[in-house]
């Protein structure tokens, strides 16, 4: 019989590995109106993509995607776009393949 097993060093630096590039909720929190907006952007098909550390934190932290998806709401008017399309538009760039 086995107890359950320590976590070993590999393991553990692995998972920690997996959420690099790493980003605080506060960190998330001060990006999030300026990365939003950046990739609501213009209508032209030009916007700015996520920095990487944004976008993961976001597929991580129910907390802070909840935040950003109330916050493309809110804007979605200034840039032509009906909230739907507006956080579609996010879920369209956090999807995105790194
Ligand atoms: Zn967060």
């Amino acid at each position: 019989m086995t107890d359950h097993l320590p976590l070993d060093p590999g393991l553990v630096e692995a998972l920690t590995a997996d959420s690099d590039p790493y980003l605080s909720c506060d960190d998330c929190f001060e990006e999030t109106d300026v990365a939003v907006e950046a990739v609501l952007g213009t209508d032209d098909g030009r916007h700015e993509r996520f920095s990487e550390a944004f976008r993961v934190h976001l597929l991580r932290c129910p907390a802070c995607h909840d935040e950003a998806r109330s916050l493309a709401e809110l804007v979605a008017a200034e840039f032509g776009l009906t909230p739907a399309e507006a956080t579609a538009r996010l879920e369209a760039e956090l999807a995105r393949a790194a």
